[in-house]
């Protein structure tokens, strides 16, 4: 399997995700009042076939996207913000504009990594953007276009743990991950660890803050963003031990959904909306813009 490389300048992150608002601060809403400062142009796809899913949406002037509130730099909303910031909420800001709805018309549903399949599958939302995997299990069960970006699974650890530098110090180690991610069936299949899973990888941090768990295990995108929010007490260690290509979900039985999903990521990779979406949030936080990926052709 080839894994991009993905370099992680955590401490310049720890500095740039405050400066940036995508921490603990999060509310990052005071630039243009949407939840972020990322603001594409809304012009409707005019291509969307008679009752195709795409047209009923536009009709409705309105839809719902499933996010994380709580990965700082990929979806995260703080208590005091209305709506959530991030490379996953940015991307739903660029469908929605091709849907004709401007960000404000967008009702954002936070999602966990367990309930995406089914917030699909019966329609709690129209799209899931939330640090999720393209798998062949997944899409047995829910439609995934993209990639629109891939990262690794990596490892988080206290700032004072030598003892785990990769994958391969975890066997006997307790290692925190969230139900229904890909990150904890690797790291239990292929590496030995004793997994720990709990809802949300906040709640992960926490174990390993107190003490409870030996490590928390995810993509790196998301790692970093935990590790700028407290460099003296974490850090991300090790190189990239898996390939995570995010995809945007949809309901495996809406018409259309796919062929628009990839012609507006096509768009927006030529059109330099996709790349401004990332600068926005994790190219804030100290990571190298990624080669702009390969789609996978729709079903
Ligand atoms: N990208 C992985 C997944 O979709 C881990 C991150 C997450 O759980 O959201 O399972």
């Amino acid at each position: 399997m080839k894994i991009r490389r993905t370099k992680f300048a955590v401490i310049a992150a720890a500095a740039a995700l405050a400066l940036a608002g995508c921490g603990d601060a999060g509310n990052d809403d005071s630039d243009s009042g949407d939840g972020g400062g990322f603001s594409p142009e809304v012009v409707k796809d005019a291509s969307f076939d008679a009752g195709s899913r795409t047209q009923e949406i536009a009709d409705a002037g309105t839809v719902k996207i499933g996010v994380k509130f709580d990965q700082p730099g990929i979806g995260f909303k703080s208590a005091t913000s209305d709506t959530p910031v991030g490379f996953d909420p940015n991307m739903g800001k660029i469908l929605a504009a091709k849907l004709g709805i401007p960000a404000d018309k967008i009702e954002w549903v936070e999602t966990i990594s367990d309930n995406r399949e089914p917030f699909l599958q019966n329609s709690t939302v129209d799209f899931v953007i939330a640090s999720y995997s393209i798998t062949d299990e997944r899409r047995q069960v829910v439609g995934q276009a993209g990639p629109y970006y891939v990262t690794g699974q990596q490892l988080l650890v206290a700032a004072d743990d030598d003892s785990i530098k990769g994958p391969d110090d975890l066997s006997g180690k307790k290692v925190c991950s969230v139900t229904g991610s890909t990150s904890i069936k690797t790291v239990e299949e292929e590496f030995g660890a004793t997994p720990a899973g709990f809802d949300t990888y906040s709640e992960c941090v926490e174990q390993l803050k107190t003490g409870s768990v030996d490590a928390v295990t995810t993509d790196g995108a998301i790692l970093a963003g935990y590790a700028a929010e407290d460099p003296d007490k974490l850090k991300v260690v090790g190189e990239p031990f898996s390939e995570e290509r995010y995809g945007i979900g949809y309901n495996k039985d809406a018409a259309g959904m796919c062929d628009f999903i990839n012609s507006t990521l096509e768009g927006a990779f030529e059109d330099g909306e996709w790349e401004d979406a990332f600068d926005d949030t994790l190219g804030k936080g100290g990571i190298d813009l990624p080669e702009k990926p390969t789609l996978d052709p729709c079903p």
